[in-house]
């Protein structure tokens, strides 16, 4: 009897496979069906959404008021390569980068079009956050179940506001590759929009406060007059103050400065005094509080 079983069965299974065919084959097409009326379900209530909802009706129109730019990196690449080891070493980056930054073609571009965009999108949330809720009449008129509605009405809503480039990030890149390209030396800094913005309001003070010290410097080596010099090598006994050397010794006296023009000194009665060219090559722009080298 069992053997009977299991012969029929296998027979069964071996002499009708067109039913197993065909059962697979309703199978799928069911799973399609129910496929295709979730789908057009979703389709028909976010169409009702769309159509019935106030409040994302009210945020289209206002979306249709603004334009953004949108032509915005939003990586900035900025690199510099130097030719030693040596040089590399020796670079400041902060103040390196803030140099790069005020100097760099494309932000120099797209900085009108990011600070744009940054004023705009502040009345734009501003006008977007008037926006009332939909009301509950015409959510009932959609047909569509509170829960479901609001949820589509959300993702709706992420979709259509506008996310306008409002920042860049800025990679500068600091680097030295030995001539045979075996030893590489990397420095990367991230700024941002608003330290580039920065760097435009410090670079050019920056430079103003250079130009108005090499102004200051040239006034002061302009009041060294031949009537000064003589004055104060006639106050030294004309004599190097430090090894008392004489003219006649064929040796030249200098009026020098104690503390260097370069580094802030004045021409001033107290700031001056009588040095041999001997003495005084070996000073430079050295400056020590004595007065002494
Ligand atoms: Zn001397």
């Amino acid at each position: 009897m069992k053997e009977n079983a299991i012969n029929t069965t296998s027979e069964k299974l071996y002499l009708h496979p067109l039913v197993w065919s065909y059962a697979l084959f309703f199978i799928i097409l069911i799973i399609i069906l129910v496929y295709i009326i979730i789908v057009s379900r979703k389709k028909h209530r976010y169409k009702q959404v769309k159509k019935y909802s106030t409040a994302y009706q009210n945020l289209c129109e206002i979306n249709q008021k603004y334009r953004f730019s949108y032509l915005i990196e939003s990586v900035h690449l900025i690199s510099e390569t130097y030719p030693s080891k040596q040089k590399w070493d020796r670079v400041d980056i902060n103040k390196r980068s803030m140099e790069l930054l005020y100097n760099d073609n494309y932000l120099n571009l797209i900085r009108e079009k990011i600070t744009e965009n940054r004023e705009k999108y502040k009345e734009y949330t501003k006008e977007v956050n008037t926006i009332l809720k939909t009301p509950k009449e015409c959510i009932t008129m959609s047909n569509v179940p509170l829960k479901q509605f609001i949820r589509i009405e959300n993702t709706l809503w992420d979709e259509t506001m506008l996310k306008p480039p409002q920042d860049i990030e800025i990679s500068i890149t600091f680097r030295y590759v030995s001539p045979q390209g075996r030893k590489h030396y990397e420095n990367t800094a991230t700024y941002y929009f608003d330290d580039y913005l920065f760097a435009c309001v410090a670079i050019p003070l920056e430079q103003q406060r250079v130009a108005d010290s090499k102004t200051q410097q040239q006034f002061e080596r302009a009041k060294m007059s031949n009537s000064l010099r003589y004055d104060i090598m006639k106050r030294d006994g004309f004599r190097c103050v430090l090894c008392g050397a004489k003219a006649f010794d064929s040796i030249t006296l200098h009026v020098d400065h104690i503390i260097p023009i370069a580094k802030g000194g004045k021409t001033e009665w107290d700031n001056l005094r009588t040095l041999c060219d001997r003495c005084n090559s070996g000073k430079r722009d050295k400056y020590d509080y004595n007065g002494l080298n």
